[in-house]
């Protein structure tokens, strides 16, 4: 077996005395799209931010190729490989789009993205890459904040939930480039509240709930009673 790119071994996370993940164990493999479900205030997004550096923890439960990262920062989570779309997009507003795209190359390593390969992905952007990102529609800084993470030529790049807010047309154009994003040997996690299209895009799915994994399967198998079990508890 390869060793998984990530490896989450027992994580806890806590917002002071509170705790919102309890002993989470999680891999993602090489090439690989992991879709994290769950109901609201079941921990998907602290689950990102502790993978990125925004939320540190103890240390030896954040596992990146074989390196522990639970307590690194935020950019030199950056610098190793891994790139957050955040929830919410939190682009910079009073900055144009390509000064928004070219802030997360700024973080990152040397690869195949650059502010041409993200205009090609989405041709919109350059269209638009003089005006300040609050301009756009919402689909549209979804976009800047995916080329965003892109420009720091991650190998593990997080979803956290790229729809919300947006009309379905947008959503699925979005998608419909996921292949092109998840290129050769780039993984990714995605955070995504629409269980169809989060099956439909990964090759597994893990579902939280009160932030515990409460299923964990391959896309194509789980089947619809399970995933509601695991979603309501009920
Ligand atoms: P949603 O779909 O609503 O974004 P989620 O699954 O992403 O939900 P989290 O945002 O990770 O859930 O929240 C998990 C738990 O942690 C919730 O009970 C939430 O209220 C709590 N929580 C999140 N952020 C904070 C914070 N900054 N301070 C205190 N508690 C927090």
């Amino acid at each position: 077996m390869p060793e998984p790119v990530l490896s989450l071994r027992g994580l806890d996370a806590f917002y002071g005395d509170f705790q919102a993940l309890y002993g989470v164990d999680m891999e993602v493999a090489e090439g690989e799209v992991l879709a994290i479900i769950g109901a609201n205030g079941a921990g998907k997004t602290t689950l990102m931010r502790s993978v990125s550096g925004l939320l540190r923890n103890a240390g030896p439960q954040v596992v990146y190729r074989g390196r522990e990262i639970g307590a690194l920062r935020a950019d030199q989570v950056a610098a190793l490989g891994i790139a957050l779309v955040p929830e919410g997009r939190q682009l910079f507003p009073s900055l144009s789009v390509e000064e928004n795209l070219i802030i997360g190359g700024r973080v990152g390593r040397k690869g195949p993205w650059s502010l041409e390969a993200v205009f090609r992905l989405f041709p919109i952007l350059e269209e638009r890459r003089s005006v300040p990102s609050t301009s756009l529609s919402g689909g549209q800084q979804q976009m800047v904040a995916i080329g965003r993470a892109l420009m720091a030529n991650p190998d593990l790049i997080l979803f956290d939930e790229i729809s919300l807010g947006l009309a379905p047309v947008v959503i699925n154009q979005i998608y419909d480039q996921l292949p092109g994003i998840v290129g050769e040997g780039m993984s990714a996690v995605i955070v995504e509240q629409d269980i169809s299209k989060a099956l439909a895009v990964s090759g597994r799915v893990c579902c939280l709930q009160e932030g515990r994994v409460s299923l964990e399967g391959r896309s194509d198998e789980v089947s619809r009673e399970a995933i509601s079990h695991a979603y309501f508890g009920s």
